[in-house]
């Protein structure tokens, strides 16, 4: 770093010292950002769970029946993909190698019907995910994406009344 100062100093036509000023005032800057992001993480409260001692005692049962993330059908806890709606359910499947090619594919399709939670965090992942998997291809998914996102309203939230009767 400190020997790129005097080329940084020969493009720009600042002296070391400034140079040094700026470089001091951007870590400055770094570390409050950082502590600030630190304090907020350890100091911030964690948020208690929705349910009471009873359902989260039958939670952790062995015996319980594992639903999907996503549209809440229940599932073997071995299975890889919800049967239903094709979210990767199993507790390794984004780190195999071969079931992780799918799960992939499942978040891309995600992207594409535009049945997603609609922030600019989001929008921009899908974006950037698209990216780095189609690399040159990454504008087609981009207009499809876009097109989709323009045409459609935000998509309902699923409710616990239509979520499907749990199997035996
Ligand atoms: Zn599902």
């Amino acid at each position: 770093m400190m020997t790129m100062l005097p080329l940084v100093a020969v493009t720009t036509g600042l002296s070391r010292a400034e140079l040094l000023t700026v470089l001091a005032g951007i870590v400055g800057l770094l570390v409050i950002a950082g502590w600030y992001l630190l304090k907020k993480a350890i100091l911030t409260p964690p948020q208690p769970d929705p349910w009471d001692e009873t359902i989260a005692a039958e939670i952790e049962k062995p015996e319980a029946t594992p639903l999907c993330h996503h549209c809440l059908h229940p599932h073997s806890g071995a299975t890889d993909f919800c049967s239903d709606c094709g979210t990767p359910v199993g507790q390794y499947t984004n780190w195999l190698p071969f079931p992780q090619l799918f799960s992939i594919g499942h978040v891309l399709r995600t992207g594409t019907s535009g049945e997603f939670k609609r922030t600019p965090v989001t929008i921009l992942g899908f974006m950037l995910f698209s990216l780095a998997e189609y690399t040159l291809f990454a504008p087609i998914y981009w207009v499809i994406f876009l097109r989709k996102l323009s045409n459609q309203q935000l998509p309902k939230k699923p409710s616990l009344d239509s979520a499907p009767a749990q199997q035996p």
